[in-house]
């Protein structure tokens, strides 16, 4: 009632021009406050702040730079840094320089198929474009580095920090070593070469059979938070269980000469005069069906062992020795003869072609051809002949000078070695 009054209209101002008046003088205190509070923070930070504004303007650069048109390229077979350059149009002063550059610290032709290449530009006036910066991904934790400074190249390479785990993995052979083991989550490269340290003793199309067994201890290194990219460090231990041939346990050891080789549980190398299987055996077609085909086993007849792989699948030779025939030799297609030591000869024939190298002398495990057809053959394989003083022998019942064996001190070193790695076997679970 008494604010619809005279008075109390009078009043309702008072009090709105009261408080009105309150707002703006705590509003003045506040500003004060703030503003001193502004220059302490000014007097008492003075360098930071200078340092931050330096540090803006380089980020204003960089920011320039990485907003440049970018183009991604992913390398194919064939692929150099020159081509790919050329076909992106780059001025050719401009890819001089990168290339002479970038061979300080790699070769441009080796880049890696399957991998992508970044590359930052300017487009320039007369549509002309101009290189800001080039990365490359190299092997497993290296990548490639090139920038324009200043208007020079300036190349380097980075590599990642690693981790290193051990793996141990076991598993039932359901098929072939190779397939079994890279479902048991074997790394793949480990696999071939587990299959590799073998292939001295083991005939990988006959001796493997359904439900053997085989365990693995390796090395694996890995770039931290990327597990998925993943580099095969040392096989530690490699061990097949098979119904044909029985245990067989492989350890690694550097010997005194700082060789790294393969050893048995008395000390005895790996390595044979020759390979039982003298071909990639992680490509071998399962040895199952095989081994009761009537041709691809050993016939007196047929004198020689089958290996049935797909066409292209390397064939190595089977020991150190000399060549001694190299051509097409009637049925046998294209044909390879070696001449080994202690009256050995080992032949290979239905090839799909010879490898590049001049004949002559050739080192046990080197790459002499390629599985093929070529000749009397039905389907791509390899037939694998073994001769002692030219007399054709049966390679799967050859019984061959057994190779180096530790002694003395080695011997003993080796003990120790194998021990560590029973240790590292009974520590680890299977995962
Ligand atoms: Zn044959």
């Amino acid at each position: 009632m008494l604010f619809n009054t005279f008075i109390g209209l009078k009043l309702k101002k008072l009090i709105t021009q009261l408080a009105i008046f309150f707002i703006v003088i705590i509003i003045f205190f506040l500003l004060i406050q703030n503003k001193n509070n502004k220059l302490n923070t000014k007097i008492e930070n003075v360098e930071i702040i200078y340092e931050k504004n330096e540090f803006n303007n380089e980020l204003v650069k960089k920011r320039v730079k990485q907003a440049a048109p970018t183009l991604k390229i992913n390398v194919k077979p064939g692929d150099t840094l020159e081509k790919i350059l050329k076909k992106i149009g780059f001025e050719n002063q401009e890819i001089f320089e990168v290339i002479k550059e970038t061979k300080k610290k790699f070769d441009p032709k080796n880049l890696i198929i399957g991998k992508e290449i970044t590359i930052k530009y300017e487009n320039k006036e007369k549509n002309n474009k101009s290189i800001n910066s080039i990365f490359i991904p190299l092997e497993f934790n290296k990548n490639f580095y090139l920038e324009k400074i200043d208007e020079n190249f300036v190349a380097e390479i980075t590599s990642k920090k690693t981790q290193k785990r051990l793996v141990k993995k076991k598993g039932v052979i359901s098929d072939s070593l190779y397939l079994s083991g890279l479902r048991a989550g074997v790394d793949k490269k480990a696999i071939s070469e587990m299959i590799a340290i073998f292939s001295f003793s083991v005939d990988f199309q006959r001796d493997v059979w359904r439900n053997d067994n085989f365990e693995i201890l390796y090395e694996e290194e890995f770039i931290k938070y990327n597990k998925a990219n993943k580099n095969l460090g040392k096989i530690l231990f490699a061990n097949l269980e098979l119904q044909s041939l029985g245990s067989l346990k492989l350890y690694r050891f550097e010997s005194d000469k700082g060789k790294i080789e393969y050893f048995d549980e008395n000390g005895k190398s790996a390595k044979k005069l020759l390979m039982k299987t003298p071909i990639d055996g992680a490509r071998l077609s399962s040895g199952f069906g095989m081994r009761k085909h009537p041709i691809r086993g050993y016939m007196k007849k047929h004198q020689g062992v089958d290996f049935a792989a797909p066409t292209g699948t390397p064939i190595y030779a089977a020991g150190d020795g000399i060549i001694e025939m190299k051509q097409r030799y009637k049925g046998y297609g294209k044909y390879i003869r070696i001449r080994h030591a202690n009256g050995f000869k080992t032949a290979y024939a239905h090839m799909s072609k010879f490898n590049k190298t001049p004949g002559g002398r050739v080192k046990q495990g080197s790459i002499i051809g390629y599985v093929g057809s070529t000749g009397n053959s039905t389907g791509p394989h390899l037939h694998y002949e073994v001769l002692k003083n030219n007399i054709r022998i049966n390679p799967q019942k050859l019984k061959l000078p057994s190779g180096r064996k530790l002694k003395g001190d080695e011997l003993q070193r080796f003990i120790e070695t194998k021990n560590l790695i029973y240790r590292k076997l009974d520590n680890l679970g299977v995962y």
